[in-house]
């Protein structure tokens, strides 16, 4: 077997209990060599293991791209979502060969007008989410059309479209809906929006969505994941279900609804706890 390792702080690779798995797959001969770029990545590679949190995973998963390798998340950062397993756990999992890989849904955004300042390279694929949002004071219009259905005009900070994988993410603040990440659905959801009576939405997979802006500055943030670029407001932001998935790699442990209440604390309440004693 061969693995590939990204980690976007190089000092976790050398904490004792990443260097005790390393050593332990080393011993039952598994291949592995560290990555920075996705040109890193070597013929047969089997699998990328992504060391830090679901801000690493991210960036492993863009590392990928289209090449299919499944990325198994070893949490080492804070929350830990997408990247939810320990160094052991990750460690027993790959010498039995006890995990299950699944199909993530990405996001494919095209845009019509010019990009003003992209930090990096355009890559249109997200795993979380795309969001608009406010570059100076001024609010923002977003005309949002769902397969040519347009809806009321938001005025707000800005507005994302969220996959279920996403859901736990800036969805969520934003009030979104949870979605399990089996959910083929993806969330439209306005960004502080200055009205009493805007939800947001939940529309399926298959949906095209169209995403035109007024405003009175001269650019607009454009955010992909956790990669900005700047927009001019003319310009036409389409989003799709991109046509290839994001392989996870998911431990047989792994329950979302378990994450959601001891990550999350949802359901935190003295009552719920008095019924369990
Ligand atoms: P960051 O600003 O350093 O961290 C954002 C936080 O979101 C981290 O705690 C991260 O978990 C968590 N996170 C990322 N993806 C998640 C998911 N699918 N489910 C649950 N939590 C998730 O940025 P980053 O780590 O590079 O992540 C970029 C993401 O941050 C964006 O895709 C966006 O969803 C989110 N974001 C949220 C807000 C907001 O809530 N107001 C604003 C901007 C961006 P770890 O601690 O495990 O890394």
């Amino acid at each position: 077997m061969k693995i590939a390792t990204y980690t976007r702080h190089d000092n976790l690779m050398e904490k004792p209990r990443m260097a005790a798995m390393m050593q332990r797959l080393h011993g039952a001969s598994i291949e592995t060599y560290p990555i920075n770029a996705g040109s890193d990545i070597r013929p047969g590679t089997d699998l990328v293991l992504s060391v830090g949190g679901d801000g690493t995973f991210l960036s492993a998963s863009k590392r990928v791209g289209e090449a299919g390798i499944p990325v198994l998340g070893v949490n080492l950062g804070r929350l830990g979502f997408l990247s939810e397993n320990s160094p052991e756990e990750s460690c027993e999992a790959l010498l039995s060969g006890r995990y299950e890989i699944e199909d993530r849904t990405l996001l494919k955004t095209s845009i019509e007008g010019e990009i003003l300042d992209a930090e990096t390279s355009f890559w249109p694929y997200t795993l979380n989410e795309i969001s608009v949002l406010r570059s100076g004071a001024a609010i923002l219009g977003v005309d949002v059309s769902i397969d040519g259905n347009r809806l009321p005009t938001y005025w707000a900070d800005g507005l994302l479209v969220a996959t279920s994988s996403g859901s736990t993410a800036y969805s969520l603040s934003v009030g979104g809906p949870i979605c399990t990440p089996d959910a083929k659905v993806l969330i439209v959801a306005p960004i502080a929006p200055h009205n009493l009576n805007v939800r947001p939405l939940v529309v399926p997979e298959s949906s095209r969505i169209r995403i035109s802006l007024k405003s009175r500055d001269d650019r607009v943030m454009f955010s992909m994941d956790n990669r900005n670029v700047l927009l001019p407001p003319s310009a036409v932001i389409e989003v799709e279900v991109a046509q290839f998935s994001l392989k996870r790699v998911r431990l047989e442990k792994s329950s979302f609804i378990k994450a959601l209440t001891t990550k999350l604390f949802w359901g935190e309440d003295i009552r719920n706890g008095s019924e369990q004693q």
